[in-house]
């Protein structure tokens, strides 16, 4: 069994969670990469990680399942050895004004973003207990502090992540546990491609949309570094919300 220190991270196929997979594995973290269904980008990351000198593996399947979470996170266990950092990050919008908002589009949003949280993290902290260490890092979203017209599930999905964060860093506190949640604002992803930046920009204050490597950074302090910080939610967006 390897004694390297291993992260699983959700969604690292691409975006935000491939910049936090090589972010940690520059911290000499050995990665456990889950994506959905894009075998061509998650092959890629693992390439990358790879070359970065640490073990890197792929797993493929749906966080909004409970029993593939399960399968997984004992695969993972079993293949690496041990777990100690869990992100978060796997993420859907399915946007629409409330009026016109299907329950199909609400329950896939709040499955998909918030209920997997709760998939992998209860598997996850049993084998932290055991080990007397570890950090959980939720991606949530400034749209769940301050609400966003036309994004209610995803809203309520981000919101309830932060209820769980901090709820949770005061079970598990006492193991050595640390839970965190990052609130990004606009970052330069897949998510955000069709949206009109330019437009975005003039609303922040540091008039730029953020890039997927400044989430990693603080991932990587809430992972590493934040020793004896638990139960926050760190806003990373250029000042939108302050
Ligand atoms: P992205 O570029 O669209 O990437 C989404 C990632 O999640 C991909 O790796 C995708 O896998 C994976 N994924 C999606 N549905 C999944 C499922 N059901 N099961 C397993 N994996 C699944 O998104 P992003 O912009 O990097 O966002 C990452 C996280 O940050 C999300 O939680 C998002 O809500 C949050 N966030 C993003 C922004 C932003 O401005 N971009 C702002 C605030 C918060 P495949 O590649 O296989 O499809």
């Amino acid at each position: 069994m390897s004694e390297k220190k291993v992260a699983i991270i959700t969604g690292a196929s691409r975006g935000i969670g491939k910049a936090c997979a090589i972010e940690l594995a520059k911290a000499g973290y050995d990665i456990a990469v889950t994506y959905a269904g894009n075998d061509e980008a998650a092959n890629k990351t693992v390439s990358e990680l790879k070359d970065i000198g640490v073990n890197a593996k792929a797993y493929k399947f749906d966080v909004a399942s409970e029993e593939a979470c399960c399968e997984n996170v004992a695969k993972i266990h079993e293949e690496f050895g041990r777990i100690d950092v869990l992100v978060n990050n796997a993420g859907i919008t399915r946007d629409g004004l409330f009026i016109r908002m299907n329950a199909e589009n609400w329950n896939a949003v709040i499955n998909t973003n918030l209920n997997s949280a709760f998939y992998m993290t209860n598997p996850v902290s049993k084998i932290m207990m055991k080990q007397r260490e570890g950090a959980i890092i939720n991606m949530s979203s400034i749209v769940g502090v301050m609400g966003n017209a036309g994004q209610a599930n995803y809203s309520a999905a981000k919101a309830g992540l932060i209820g769980f964060t901090k709820s949770l860093a005061k079970e598990l506190g006492s193991r050595n546990i640390r839970v965190n949640a990052i609130a990004p604002g606009f970052i330069q992803t897949d998510m955000t491609k069709d949206l009109d930046t330019e437009k975005i920009a003039e609303h922040i204050p540091m008039k730029k949309l953020g890039q997927p490597e400044d989430i990693a950074k603080a991932v990587k302090f809430l992972a590493v570094d934040g020793l004896y910080v638990t139960g926050q939610v760190l806003g990373v967006d250029g000042g939108l919300v302050v």
